[in-house]
């Protein structure tokens, strides 16, 4: 037992991320005096995701942390630079919006700045503190059970928990929460070193190929990393999860490998899951999923610490106003979190439906928009006894309850707009009508609706 803990916090943060430091800072903006931030690592590990757009700064002074982008530890970014739907390289200029320049980050140093600035205002910071499960009492508080760093495990009571832990979402799926992925992209990347004369090259790179994309970005202390983007089956047939593998692929770039070639140095293989998903709850009596936890957006947005940051706020807010009696501030918190992630799933079709090169691959063909489905498409659900685990297998376009609702309606059989309306008068999630009418195609393409 640690004898140093105070009996009981209001609200455990599980995750020093930018989402969990963002929520407990917005928390202590909003009075809250016990917060506690429990992180597994001491964050010294190196981490992925290292460009921060010029929106970025403006919110971290919102939260009063700006000082933690010093020049010493990240570099100026003067934004992007991609083949995209074309060999030749297209420029996007953080010159021309607000702020004028992002950053190549230090990701982990970044990270551990943020929560050491979240522990000067006030909040307690647990390191090396790993949550490993927790219940709900009868009284409604929570009691969690953790594990230090010397392998000793404890509790610790809360009012409120706050699951931060990104994208595994562990906090929420312990409460029954459900995680609804769209794809199944994996990020393999390696980092370069250059003794001297590292490349001055201040913009993110992005080149398409036929299997996925590529990234490369100059990192501080004289290191670059170059990332490739693609479907785990995609990998695994094709052998890139393997070094050697994956350099002749890089090799066989047009622009990246310039970026790399003459490095004295590459790193092993870094593999890391990039999933775009969400969760089909997000909230419950006590507790709520911020950040990569509540949903994850596909790297190529380079959005994800700006909306980890702003979800964190959104978050703090949604908590005092529980704590201050509101029984419909963590509803409100879920649907707006919901919302914009139906509208980042229509940013990404546009973004991916850019590159038209290769028609036949299943990578692209995945990502691009492909309505074609009538409206005046009579759809009819022939029942089987298979269809739960056949929903499950499609639950990259909505969560298996949605798509036997779907089912449902078309029994007896219906126009496929009649589907979509009354589909969309029915369910109480957020969900776009072009996403219900892909589901519809989906259930289609897989035979468990006729036409
Ligand atoms: C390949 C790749 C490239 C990316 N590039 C960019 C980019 O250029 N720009 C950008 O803005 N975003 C980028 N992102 C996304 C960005 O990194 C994430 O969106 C962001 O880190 C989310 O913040 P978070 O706080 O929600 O989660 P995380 O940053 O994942 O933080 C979760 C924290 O929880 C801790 N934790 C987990 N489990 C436990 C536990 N049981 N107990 C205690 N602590 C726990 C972890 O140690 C971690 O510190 C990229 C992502 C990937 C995969």
């Amino acid at each position: 037992m640690n004898n140093n803990l105070p009996p009981e916090i209001d609200v455990v943060i599980i995750g020093g991320g930018p989402a969990g430091v963002a929520t407990a800072l917005a928390l202590k903006n909003q009075g809250e005096k016990r917060v506690a931030i429990l992180e597994k690592t001491r964050q010294d590990n190196f981490r992925i995701g290292e460009t921060l757009p010029p929106s970025v700064p403006p919110v971290l002074e919102q939260l009063g942390v700006y000082d933690v982008l010093t020049e010493d530890e990240h570099l100026r970014s003067w934004g992007n630079c991609s083949a995209w739907g074309g060999s030749q390289l297209g420029f996007q200029d953080f010159f021309f919006y607000p702020g004028g320049q992002g950053w190549h980050l230090n990701r982990s140093q970044f990270d551990a700045s943020l929560t050491r600035a979240a522990q000067k205002r006030g909040v307690m910071v647990m390191w090396e503190t790993t949550a490993l499960g927790g219940n709900q009492l009868a009284d409604g508080q929570w009691r969690l059970k953790l594990r230090a760093k010397d392998g000793s495990q404890f509790h610790l009571k809360t009012s409120f928990v706050v699951d931060a832990t990104g994208n595994r979402s562990l906090f929420a799926t312990w409460q029954g929460a459900n995680k609804v992925r769209m794809d199944s992209l994996i990020a393999v990347a390696s980092v370069f070193t250059w003794d001297k004369n590292a490349p001055e090259d201040y913009y993110t790179l992005v080149e398409t190929t036929e299997l996925g994309w590529w990234y490369a970005a100059r990192l501080p202390h004289g290191q670059a990393i170059a990332t490739f983007m693609s479907d785990s089956n995609l990998l695994q047939k094709y052998g890139l999860l393997q070094a050697k593998n994956w350099t002749t692929y890089l090799q066989q770039t047009q622009h990246i490998q310039k970026l790399t070639h003459d490095a004295t140095k590459q790193s092993r293989l870094l593999i890391q899951p990039a999933t775009s998903q969400y969760l089909d709850q997000m909230t419950g009596d006590g507790w709520l999923a911020v950040g990569d936890a509540a949903c994850t957006l596909d790297p190529l947005a380079s959005a994800g610490i700006y909306k980890a940051l702003q979800s964190g706020i959104k978050a703090g807010e949604a908590i005092a106003l529980y704590f201050a009696g509101n029984g419909n501030a963590l509803t409100t918190y879920e649907l707006e979190t919901r919302h914009q992630f139906e509208v980042y799933l229509q940013d990404r079709i546009k973004y991916y439906d850019q590159e038209k090169r290769w028609n036949k691959s299943p990578f692209w063909r995945l990502r691009r928009g492909r309505v074609s489905l009538s409206p005046a498409q009579p759809i009819f659900f022939p029942e089987f006894p298979q269809i739960p685990s056949a929903l499950r297998r499609l639950n990259m376009y909505l969560p298996p309850k949605d798509l036997q609702l779907l089912c449902q309606l078309c029994n007896p059989s219906k126009n496929a707009s009649h589907v979509v309306a009354q589909f969309l008068a029915q369910s109480d999630r957020q969900i776009s009508a072009y996403r219900v009418i892909e589901a519809l195609q989906g259930l289609l393409e897989q035979k468990i609706l006729t036409t």
